[in-house]
């Protein structure tokens, strides 16, 4: 029986992550599930469940939480603290599925906690993937990566030594926009950008997709989980998001993993690792798709790609800075405040306005965080005054 928690359990890939643990339920046991303000949702999972807590992030949200579970014999908490102390409230597995940074002080006392970490959360890597990867290893914990592409790479590399490595190739659909000259993405608007050809996912990530900033933030991830040297990490666009990515040895043997663009399976694969379970997903029908096709990233078109590249380069507390404007930039894009195009000449304006030290503490993170937020603010007013 495993002990399994989920942060973010009402999200894209927390509802994935239910999915499967729904189909067995006798295997596993579940400590913790979180949300930020669906208490009704958050509810409904703990009790179908059976969960031992329930987090909400808004603490505002307490009183409705412990009216939503009342009689259940589950434990209510709320604010960023009992998020933290649930990381360390006794599951052996735990998906980080929060969005954004925000998930970055539980994904760290997951770490800190031992176990298994299910990585979805990019932006709390990219933010402080140095200061996580040292957790994970002070602590023994096992840091499992659940985006697609790089649970592809984990799977190419199995057992394979890092110097052997020649190079990973971080496959893109490209999204929505994949053909669009500059001039055609003046006028996107939210609905078009979250509409992603190939994948269903939550409004933000849906949005760096559109941008290629998500491609972006791969690229950082990938270089902390897999340390090559970031000029060994490529990006290919494949439109049909059939290869998730792949890895070429230095003998040219290149290997890929391929599925259907399911995200069932690439948590399916951290929830049974080292071993296999079955999942409910479409198997790949290659006859049906009879084509695959490939073509190189256009950074001019897609800002984003070298923005992500420059910071990652930079490294220090660069791809925080980069990440927090780009939080800022996606939800003001989603609120109808800025256009499209705005969102990368956002990220490049703060990059220009404001460094940060080196951060050696995730408090550190989180000051050069907040006030790269603030500098997008105001570059936005100046925007639109
Ligand atoms: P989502 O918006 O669907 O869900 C986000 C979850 O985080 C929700 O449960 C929400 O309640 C919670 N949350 C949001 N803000 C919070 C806050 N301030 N404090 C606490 N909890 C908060 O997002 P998603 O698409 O499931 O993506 C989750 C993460 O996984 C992201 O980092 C994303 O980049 C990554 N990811 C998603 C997919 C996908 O297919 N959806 C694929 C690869 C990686
Ligand atoms: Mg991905």
């Amino acid at each position: 029986m495993r002990r399994i928690s989920i942060f973010g359990a009402t999200g894209s890939v927390g509802m994935s992550t239910l999915d499967l643990i729904r189909r067995e339920p006798d295997a596993y046991a579940v400590v913790a599930l979180t949300a930020n303000s669906d208490v009704d949702g958050l509810a409904a999972v703990a009790r179908e469940t059976g969960a031992e807590m329930a987090v909400i992030g808004d603490p505002d949200r307490y009183q409705a939480l412990k009216a939503a579970l009342a009689g259940s014999g589950i434990e209510a908490a709320a604010g960023d603290d009992a998020l933290v102390a649930a990381a360390g409230a006794g599951a052996d597995w735990t998906m980080a599925s929060i969005v954004g940074c925000a998930g970055l002080r539980p994904t760290m006392a997951a770490l800190k906690a031992g176990g298994t970490v299910a990585l979805a959360n990019k932006e709390s890597l990219v933010s402080a993937g140095a200061l996580m990867m040292d957790a994970a290893r002070a602590s023994g914990a096992t840091l499992l990566p659940v985006d697609s592409e790089h649970n592809a790479i984990f799977q190419c590399l199995a057992g394979s030594r890092l110097e052997d490595v020649a190079r990973i190739i971080l496959t893109a659909s490209g999204g929505p926009f994949r053909t669009r000259s500059r001039a055609e993405m003046a006028d996107i608007t939210p609905a078009q950008a979250v509409a992603h050809p190939n994948w269903s996912m939550g409004a933000k990530i849906s949005v760096d997709s559109a941008t290629m900033m998500n491609k972006g933030l791969e690229l950082i991830e990938a270089a902390y989980l897999f340390p090559v040297g970031l000029e060994r990490i490529e990006i290919l666009v494949h439109p049909q998001s059939v290869i998730h990515s792949m890895v070429e040895y230095r003998d040219r043997s290149t290997l890929a993993q391929l599925g259907s663009p399911d995200m069932r399976i690439p948590i399916a694969h951290a929830l049974a690792w080292p071993e296999r379970i079955a999942t409910p997903c479409q198997p790949l029908d290659l006859a049906r798709i009879g084509r695959l096709d490939f073509e190189a990233p256009d950074a001019e078109r897609f800002p984003a790609l070298r923005l992500a590249r420059h910071v990652a380069q930079e490294g220090g507390a660069a791809p925080a800075i980069l990440n927090a404007a780009n939080e800022v930039a996606v939800a003001a894009f989603l609120a109808g405040r800025i256009g499209f195009l705005d969102i990368a000449m956002i990220v490049e304006d703060v990059l220009n306005r404001y460094s940060a030290p080196t951060p050696g503490a995730i408090d550190d993170v989180l000051v050069a965080d907040a006030a790269a937020r603030r500098q997008a603010g105001q570059v936005m007013e100046r925007m639109t005054a």
